[in-house]
């Protein structure tokens, strides 16, 4: 059904993106999880919003990630600023949500696809 195939395509995207910076540790996983879970209630709740899920979920994780970890992902563009920033997830509610740095307006990568930018 389309919500599990949503729900499995944004928890791929956003662990691909998490591989890329080597964080996708176990209880990095289970925030992902817990995104996720949450964004299959939020779904159920107002199924419209099933094409956004992958950038909710990539949000819910980022959010997470700053309270227990700090800030994911760090912008590739800045780099020579003394004061690395996250990219931001654009748009906020969108079918086809890239990560954006807020100081450049440069759309980095498409969600999942960090590891170009971090490899390539
Ligand atoms: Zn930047």
């Amino acid at each position: 059904m389309e919500l599990e195939q949503a729900l499995h395509a944004a928890r791929a995207l956003v662990l691909a993106d998490l591989s890329a910076d080597d964080v996708a540790v176990a209880d990095v996983v289970s925030l992902v999880e817990d995104a996720v879970a949450h964004r299959r209630w939020w779904v159920e709740q107002w199924p419209e919003g099933v094409g956004f899920v992958a950038g909710l979920v990539a949000q819910d994780v980022q959010d997470a990630l700053l309270e227990r970890y700090g800030r994911w992902p760090l912008c590739p563009v800045c780099t020579d600023l003394n004061d690395p920033h996250p990219l931001d997830i654009q748009p906020e509610l969108g079918t086809d949500p890239h990560w954006v740095c807020p100081k450049t307006g440069v759309a980095v990568a498409r969600i999942g696809a960090l590891n170009s930018v971090r490899r390539g």
